[in-house]
């Protein structure tokens, strides 16, 4: 079982954890790759690394492979399984990287991550399509790092993403969400799970997830108020956190942000002049329509909340799901 799905009893503290990510150690620039270079990737050093706490790590490397070192890839076997194999020397690699990477991993969970960044393509790191080939040297993009498949599959509700697909801005902000998402239950787990602190998660998540998916959002609310006495706090957090991760999954549409920006407007509008209602109208509408950021009215509607002291609307993940240094909510 995962660290977070284990129950703490460490002391409640005031100060802020922090977001651990364990990172491909390339992309942050550490000359680890079997060529004696990097990957450095700018959003990861340049961007998230002041507001994150780095796990960097090269599986090959940790495996006594060295820098340099020749190349490695995966390649089918005869039984259909991808074996991750040395060409220049035909060893195969495989069940020393598997082993390694079964108790890394557990140890990974126990410094409590809150995501993964993975180097896309690698035999050892890559999450998807990485080359594997056949018997004849032809290559299909079918397959998952020895490294990653291990992690992927320890870890089901750690938020993984591949750098690569991190400059795609819907994904990016979707992985970030969850990563916050997931420092938050931590929080939440190291205080121990009770049912009126699941409900209170919940209440605070509500609409980041119903922006995702709504049917399981409201599965959610069904899980906490169909709870009975009999079930033990743990094991309910365990099946919230089983849907709540489903639904983190998919980034919203920008019907599903303006179905929801609609609904929090609902909460301050009557308070509202006509001017301003109008304003707060059309800021939905054009985000809508992709003319504005979703920045404009998620910003028009956290002021118009400030001044009527809504504090239900204000303790919203939805309105502040990550640092707003980061700009992750101003692309149209
Ligand atoms: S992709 Fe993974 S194994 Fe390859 S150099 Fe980077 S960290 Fe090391």
């Amino acid at each position: 079982m995962s660290a977070r799905n284990r129950v703490r009893n460490e002391a409640p503290s005031s100060a802020p954890r922090p977001v651990r990510i364990g990172v491909s150690s390339c992309l942050l620039g550490q000359k680890v790759r079997y060529d004696g270079g990097h990957k450095r990737d700018r959003f990861a050093t340049d961007v998230l690394e002041p507001f994150v706490e780095w796990v960097p790590l090269c599986p090959e490397v940790e495996i006594g492979l060295g820098i340099p070192r020749p190349t490695i890839r995966l390649e089918r076997d005869e039984n259909g399984e991808a074996r991750l194999v040395m060409p220049s020397t035909g060893e195969d690699l495989t069940g020393r990287m598997a082993q390694w990477a079964e108790e890394k991993v557990d140890r990974l969970l126990e410094l409590d991550l809150c995501g993964y960044i993975l180097k896309k393509d690698s035999p050892s790191c890559g999450m998807e399509r990485v080359k594997v080939y056949d018997r004849n040297g032809v290559p299909a993009r079918s397959g998952t790092g020895t490294f990653a498949e291990v992690l992927l599959r320890k870890a089901p509700y750690l938020a993984v993403e591949e750098e690569g697909r991190l400059n795609d801005a819907r994904l990016r902000e979707n992985f970030i969400s969850r990563v916050f998402a997931a420092r938050r239950w931590l929080d939440m787990q190291a205080e121990g799970f009770t049912r009126a602190r699941l409900m209170d998660y919940h209440a605070r998540h509500k609409f980041l997830c119903m922006a995702r998916n709504q049917a399981g959002t409201r599965r959610l609310g069904r899980l906490l108020g169909s709870a009975t006495g009999r079930d033990s706090d743990p094991l309910l957090a365990r099946a919230y956190l089983e849907e709540f991760t489903a639904v983190m999954r998919r980034p919203p549409s920008p019907k599903g942000h303006a179905n929801v920006l609609q609904h929090l407007a609902g909460y301050v509008s009557s308070s509202l002049d006509a001017a301003d209602r109008g304003e707060l109208a059309d800021s939905i509408h054009a985000y809508r329509r992709g003319l504005l950021p979703l920045v404009v009215p998620l910003t028009l509607i956290r002021h118009h909340a400030r001044r009527q002291e809504r504090t239900y609307l204000l303790e919203q993940a939805y309105l502040s799901p990550h640092p707003h240094e980061l700009m992750l909510l101003n692309h149209v």
